[in-house]
């Protein structure tokens, strides 16, 4: 039966070295491939057999890669079939612990590798040898430097390995889970119902200040209730995270987070030049914005329970009745962008890669997945009428703009690019999108959704530095007390909370740090949306003055892949890779402009 929304897929390319009946849910057919692959990096002779081989090998996880998706989607469409939950499971448990190891050994193999440095030097091939089709006649760049990062990135994570650490990350993981398992626990009985955490969220948008605060104070206590395990939690991760990092070399966690997360083209010197601008230039934006909520709402102070509702206590916006129109509009928006991304949109379509309707049976949320064998993304959602939908699919539209850009890329690492542009990609695509909503509103409301999505633009710069900040100075001070703690994350809300009175709240103030996951989950991993906003803000920039070339770059960047690193990723979008005032100062005004704008 098959689950998957879409049907056969076009090739990208035909396979060479997976065989075409092979069934990659079944371990026993995919490990004699990885025997091959050790055995033929033996009998390398020349630079071009170990560009084959990494062909090969990218063959290899493209096919496995897109297994995985495949799989995930099926069960995300389908949540009440059991095939689908068992097929992905068994994938999950039965074939993804296997490739772990081996993949780490061909890592090993090839960063040890005689050739490996002769190939560096000699970049690819541009001509394939006689008799052989396997490079293929890509436009991908073709230069000396093409496998640099490539070779950067895998000699890292060779590296950093260490045997000693194993244990260690899976008493990590544990208390990862603990930390999931605690915040997905909690629920509060409001109005004589159990409602979790997440669903009280809506409650903060009504109208009716006595009910946001009812249910701002239940969920503030609640978590409360529980600062000590949360505590608990993070001071186990800080001394295994410490452990890590002294086993590996590093005198402390942040310096080897920098690396392990491939951080070569920026420093935490560069970060805290973010964290110092925003506070210098963003945050009197921040200050006018919440000024200007306070006076709309009538009030004599912001409390927190004030931040996210309607200041005009208008109805929420109704971009669209049914999904099909979402489609249509979304395409007619592209269509006024680019030619070329509007095909890009279509071709989606067409071959059934977007399902965006909620129905019962569907997973929650939205992603895009790529499809990596087929070189095509897949955009999964859960629409149901908001402006928060249109946000999405054009956030989400960005992401599998940049899948189809690099189609011609065979290197499978090189077809995905860096978190930090990745989401230059996507929040570009809401900028620029965002342009032509009158697609789907009156002009009014056109004004009013593009200013919420301003607003969201803006406060996210002092929340990332917060998070940010707060960990540099936690993985610093490793041997801090809880109450040092509270307190560096206080200071950090004085300089980036705005003008939002808590008095009677103080303690949940200083434990506000406890519902940020990534903090608990995926240490450091935050400032990668902020250093990618700074790129979309210049895409948009640069779109002002001149539209056809900031497309025209956004596309080339888009179809440099993962091939170059950050800072000329950056550079081809027409962005300067640089997160100090020097870039932070203009854009903060430009934001201003346009919000008095709206
Ligand atoms: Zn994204």
């Amino acid at each position: 039966m098959n689950l998957l929304p879409f049907g056969k897929l076009p090739a990208a390319k035909p396979r060479k070295f997976v065989p075409e009946t092979i069934d990659l849910g079944d371990w026993l057919q995919i490990a004699p491939l990885f025997e091959q692959l050790e055995a033929l990096a033996a009998r390398a002779k020349n630079t071009a057999d170990l560009e084959n081989w990494l062909l090969a090998w990218s063959e290899l996880n493209a096919a496995l890669d897109e297994e995985s998706a495949r799989r995930y989607i099926a069960m995300t469409c389908h949540t009440d079939s059991a095939e689908a939950e068992k097929a992905y499971l068994h994938f999950v448990e039965k074939v993804e612990p296997q490739l772990k190891p081996r993949q780490f050994a061909l890592e090993k193999i090839y960063a040890v590798h005689p050739l490996q440095n002769e190939l560096r030097k000699l970049g690819a091939r541009s001509i394939a040898p006689p008799g052989s089709d396997a490079i293929s006649r890509s436009d991908a760049p073709r230069s000396s430097r093409r496998y640099e990062g490539f070779d950067r990135d895998l000699k890292n994570h060779v590296e950093l390995f260490r045997p000693e650490n194993v244990p260690l990350e899976t008493g990590e993981a544990r208390l990862c889970q603990q930390y999931q398992k605690l915040s997905g626990s909690l629920t509060v009985k409001f109005r004589g119902e159990e409602k979790t955490l997440v669903q009280m969220g809506r409650y903060l948008e009504e109208p009716d200040r006595a009910l946001r605060q009812e249910a701002w104070e239940l969920v503030a206590k609640r978590r409360l209730q529980e600062a000590d395990k949360f505590d608990d939690i993070l001071d186990g991760q800080i001394k295994l995270r410490q452990q890590i990092a002294r086993n590996a070399g590093f005198g402390n966690y942040r310096d080897y987070a920098f690396r392990r997360l491939g951080r070569f083209d920026y420093t935490p010197d560069d970060c805290t030049q973010f964290h110092d601008a925003t506070e210098k230039h963003v945050m009197p934006v921040v200050r006018e914005m919440q000024a200007q909520r306070r006076e709309q709402l009538k009030l004599e102070k912001l409390r927190p329970w004030d931040l996210a509702v309607d200041p005009l206590n208008r109805a929420p916006l109704k971009p669209f009745a049914h999904v099909g129109e979402m489609v249509a509009r979304t395409q007619k928006i592209f269509n006024r962008l680019d030619g070329g991304l509007a095909d890009g949109f279509r071709q989606m379509d067409d071959l059934k890669l977007l399902d965006l309707d909620n129905r019962k049976g569907k997973a929650p949320g939205g992603y895009q997945s790529t499809l990596s064998e087929s070189r095509l993304p897949f955009i999964f959602m859960n629409a149901v009428g908001l402006q928060r939908d249109v946000e999405t699919i054009l956030h989400e539209a960005g992401h599998a703009f940049h899948a189809l850009a690099t189609r011609d890329e065979d290197l499978y690492a090189y077809r995905g690019a860096p978190i930090e542009f990745c989401e230059v990609a996507s929040m570009s695509m809401e900028l620029l999108g965002n342009e032509f909503i009158e697609e789907f509103y009156s002009a009014a409301d056109a004004q009013r959704a593009r200013r919420v999505h301003l607003e969201g633009v803006v406060g996210v710069f002092p929340w990332i530095a917060t998070v940010d900040a707060f960990q540099h100075w936690i993985y610093t001070h490793p041997d801090h007390t809880r109450d040092g703690r509270r307190k560096a994350w206080l200071d950090l809300m004085d300089r980036f909370g705005g003008d939002v009175d808590w008095s009677g709240f103080e303690t949940a103030r200083a434990n506000l740090w406890h519902r940020q996951l990534h903090i608990f989950l995926h240490p450091f991993y935050y400032i990668e949306y902020g250093i990618a906003q700074l790129g979309a803000l210049q895409v948009w920039a640069n779109s002002k003055r001149d539209k056809a070339r900031a497309l025209d770059d956004y596309k080339k960047s888009l179809a440099l892949g993962g091939s170059r690193p950050l800072p000329e990723l950056f550079q081809a979008a027409g962005c300067q890779f640089e997160f100090s005032e020097r870039t932070i100062q203009p854009l903060a005004k430009m934001l201003r402009e346009e919000l008095e704008k709206q």
